[in-house]
């Protein structure tokens, strides 16, 4: 197996980069290079300039509005547009509910949905984890019961992402309790946000900010035209599809790159109180290079995973890939907060309301400790570390 960039290859990242570097608007780039949560606003624009392209879904098939670049190629152009300050767009429905579509969704539903999705016109948010099932989702609560062809479905969903600004909820529901969720208990719903019924309360994370959310479903109507995939009780087979897509998304190798590199630069430019750069202190000079033999590997381990076939992904491998990829993003922004010294404890994600920040203080300051605390989060969201090494446990032992 061949791991090197070929020319051609080479020549494709300068045409992406070309590209990226020019269309990313500057404002857009420095909220993205602070780490703050993607605003609607830039989501919505940055999505529509991809769209345009035509590459707003290049992981995506060609008969569905992919570019039909080679898996190498997308992570090219992935890790250009993290080099470019680019912010990820929406993850819910480009890398969660498209491929669901366009893997089992009806024919109608397809021509309903997957448009928006890629033009960023609809945003959706996941509506999986509730109060007691998170990493259960066998214990999922909310029911959809049938009410003449179509269904009612009542319950409570928690750490909604982006629920406050989505247009559509993809909601996983109990549809049949007289067997097992595995076997046939459960269904996800494709509905408006934007009814009666529909209940959004935020609930703000460590950071201070709010991108999570609780919401209450309160006798939500939905046609049989909107079961997705037109089959009751497909729900587990759809989720574990949904989930695996989700851990290897989550290795973030780019993203990780772009903030060491932005790590390293602050490095050489912050001192301690002799005015040495913390770059040169040996004990900082160790964790930069821990992170980058760490980032070094997994890069290649997805790098091999990609060479051997898009879309593969084994669930003990992605579990693998994740875990260390979110370990690496937290060691990332724990590292930089330590740097800053003081000056990294304030959790500040608006410059102008920092009432404490000096006015000299440099740009990366804002945001630093906001991220370190929400990274924490990383571990948790997209099955949590304790989760992603059971699944290898059973690979391992054969369970
Ligand atoms: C920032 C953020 C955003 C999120 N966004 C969304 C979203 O948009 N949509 C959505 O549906 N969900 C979302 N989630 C929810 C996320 O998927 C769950 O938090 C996660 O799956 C863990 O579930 P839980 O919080 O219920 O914890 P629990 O499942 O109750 O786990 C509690 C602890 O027990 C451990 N544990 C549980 N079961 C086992 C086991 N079998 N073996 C070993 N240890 C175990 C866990 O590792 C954890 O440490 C988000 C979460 C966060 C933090």
């Amino acid at each position: 197996m061949d791991l090197r960039f070929t020319s051609e290859d080479e020549a494709f990242r300068e045409e992406v980069r070309a590209f990226v570097r020019k269309a990313v608007p500057a404002d857009m780039a420095r909220r993205t290079r602070q780490g703050l949560h993607t605003t609607k606003e830039d989501l919505k624009l940055w999505n529509r300039i991809l769209y345009e392209k035509g590459w707003a879904a290049p992981h995506w098939p060609k008969e569905f509005g992919g570019t039909g670049w080679s898996a190498l190629q997308i992570y090219l152009f992935e890790e250009e547009c993290a080099a470019a300050d680019a912010p990820f767009l929406s993850y819910f429905g480009l890398r969660l509910l498209g491929p669901l579509l366009y893997t089992f969704g009806t024919p109608e539903q397809q021509e309903k949905y997957i448009e928006d999705i890629l033009s960023g016109e609809t945003f959706w948010c996941q509506g999986f984890s509730e109060p007691s099932a998170g990493s259960d989702l066998a214990a999922v609560k909310t029911t959809a019961v049938r009410d003449g062809d179509g269904w009612v479905i009542n319950g409570q969903k928690l750490w909604t992402t982006e629920a406050h600004y989505a247009d559509k909820m993809f909601c996983l529901a109990r549809t049949d309790t007289t067997v097992k969720p595995q076997k046939g208990g459960l269904t996800i719903f494709l509905f408006d946000m934007n009814q009666p019924g529909v209940t959004v309360r935020p609930i703000l994370t460590l950071d201070e900010e709010h991108s999570v959310n609780e919401v209450f479903l309160d006798n939500i109507r939905v046609g049989p035209e909107d079961v997705l995939g037109g089959e009751i009780g497909q729900g587990w087979t759809h989720a574990k599809f949904l989930l695996g897509n989700e851990r290897v998304t989550n290795a973030q190798v780019p993203r990780s790159k772009r903030d060491l590199e932005i790590l390293k630069k602050i490095a050489l430019m912050e001192r301690d109180s002799d005015g040495v750069p913390m770059l040169q202190k040996p004990d900082i000079r160790q964790r930069i290079a821990q992170i980058e033999i760490d980032l070094a590997g997994l890069e290649w381990s997805v790098l091999r995973e990609l060479a051997q076939g898009h879309g593969e992904h084994s669930a003990p491998i992605a579990s693998g890939l994740k875990i260390v990829g979110s370990e690496i993003q937290q060691d990332i922004a724990t590292l930089l907060v330590d740097l800053l010294g003081i000056k990294g404890l304030a959790v500040h994600t608006d410059r102008e309301q920092a009432n404490d920040l000096p006015a000299d203080a440099p740009d990366y300051v804002v945001g630093a400790a906001a991220r370190q605390l929400f990274m924490r989060a990383a571990t948790i969201y997209a099955g949590t570390s304790e989760i992603q090494r059971g699944i290898i446990a059973k690979q391992a032992f054969g369970l």
